[in-house]
């Protein structure tokens, strides 16, 4: 079979770190599997336009392997020339950036690595919250440029205890978030989900579900998004739901950049209405040089806690996301079962209710 990987290019980096294993250098470490079981494995970075490796090759690859970090983006319509195209594997989570529908229609499968970089994802929202309610970045600048003006990073820092915190999403990273807001001592920790937690796993965080949207944004002094992009959040935090948001909350999004309306947040974080945006994805990756979530600051200069979409790829969620990308691809060729947890898309099937259950089962309490 044709194997096509399209991943993010490492350059010296991953010639000198071998665990950088989600790069064009490293392969995921999947060569040597693949070619001992006869299978053709091709690795690449060139993903964008009619002349790129990406869409050359896509014509007659049986096995797509891509990731969140350096998406390949299979559109309908590529999709439609990919005569022999059996399998999407997301190395990592979020698939977003394959067309599902398309791919129920065409009867190919799409796999993902749930769980593999949960974990790297939770601690980066923790990271996220405590920069922007501490005001950690304009201190930093200040620690790296030589200035020493106390009273400009303290008279917009606070203490995340005693705060209200909120998840939109409270699956397997938004769950992970709750746990880890414990020993904080907030005021009460929040979350908004199509479906309630179980109760004992509700008690053991001691969350509180709150059914409608813009009531959840208006009780939160720090709102986190850990739910999918699909077509019912894109977009969703927008102008009219900003207004909906208390004066001054802080927002972190590390699910995906296209949840958020670009725009709306950076004008929101120049007037004040937000006190600070942070977050590691964006609606277009990698991200134009005059994106404004690059440059978007507070009156009081902080407020931007962006990063490259990097939180989901430490070292050690690699190793996870490429040991489940040969597992997968193992099942796969033995016509073994996939674990239900990874399957996005079955064979022309959206995942059905009974997985849904199970997928609930296994989640982290
Ligand atoms: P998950 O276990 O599937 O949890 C997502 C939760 O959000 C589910 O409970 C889901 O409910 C819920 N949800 C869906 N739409 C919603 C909406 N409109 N409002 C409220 N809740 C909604 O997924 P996860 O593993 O926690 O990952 C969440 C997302 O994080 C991924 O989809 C991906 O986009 C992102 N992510 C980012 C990185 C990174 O590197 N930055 C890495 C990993 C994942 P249902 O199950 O009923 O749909």
């Amino acid at each position: 079979m044709k194997v096509l990987a399209i991943l993010y290019n490492g350059f010296k980096a991953a010639k000198a770190e071998p665990r950088l294993l989600g790069t064009v250098e490293n392969e995921l470490g999947l060569r040597a599997y693949l070619e001992s079981q006869g299978h053709e494995y091709i690795v690449t970075s060139s993903k964008e336009g009619p002349d790129s490796d990406f869409q050359k090759h896509i014509a007659d690859t049986d096995i797509l392997i891509t990731t969140p970090f350096h998406p390949g983006y299979l559109t309908k319509e590529l999709m439609a020339k990919a005569k022999n195209l059996k399998v999407c594997v997301t190395a990592g989570v979020g698939s977003d950036h394959v067309d599902l529908n398309a791919a129920v229609e065409r009867k190919i499968q799409v796999l993902e690595v749930s769980g593999s970089n949960v974990v790297s994802v939770a601690e980066q929202v923790m990271m996220s919250i405590l920069l922007l309610v501490r005001n950690f970045v304009p201190a930093h600048e200040q620690a790296i440029s030589g200035n020493w003006q106390v009273s400009d990073i303290a008279r917009n820092a606070f203490d995340l205890e005693g705060k209200v915190v909120g998840t939109l999403g409270a699956g397997r990273i938004g769950y992970r978030v709750l746990q880890r807001l414990v020993p904080f001592n907030t005021k009460e920790l929040l979350y908004f989900d199509y479906k309630g937690l179980p109760k004992e796993a509700e008690q053991a965080v001691g969350a509180r579900r709150v059914e409608d949207l813009k009531e959840f944004v208006s009780q939160c002094d720090v709102v986190t998004v850990n739910a999918p992009l699909h077509e019912g959040t894109k977009g969703l935090i927008n102008k009219d739901l900003l207004q909906h948001f208390k004066p001054g909350a802080w927002l972190v999004n590390t699910a995906r950049g296209a949840i958020c309306n670009a725009d709306d947040v950076a004008a929101a974080v120049k007037s004040g209405q937000l006190r600070g945006y942070a977050g590691d994805v964006w609606n277009v990756q990698p991200a134009p040089a005059d994106h404004p979530w690059r440059s978007m600051r507070n009156p009081l200069g902080g407020g931007n806690g962006m990063t490259p979409h990097y939180s989901g790829t430490t070292l050690d969620a690699q190793t996870r996301y490429a040991e489940g990308t040969k597992q997968i691809l193992q099942n796969y060729f033995e016509g073994k079962p996939q674990d239900p947890g990874n399957v996005i898309v079955g064979v022309g099937e959206w995942l059905p209710d009974q997985k849904c259950l199970e997928v609930l089962m296994i989640r982290c309490w």
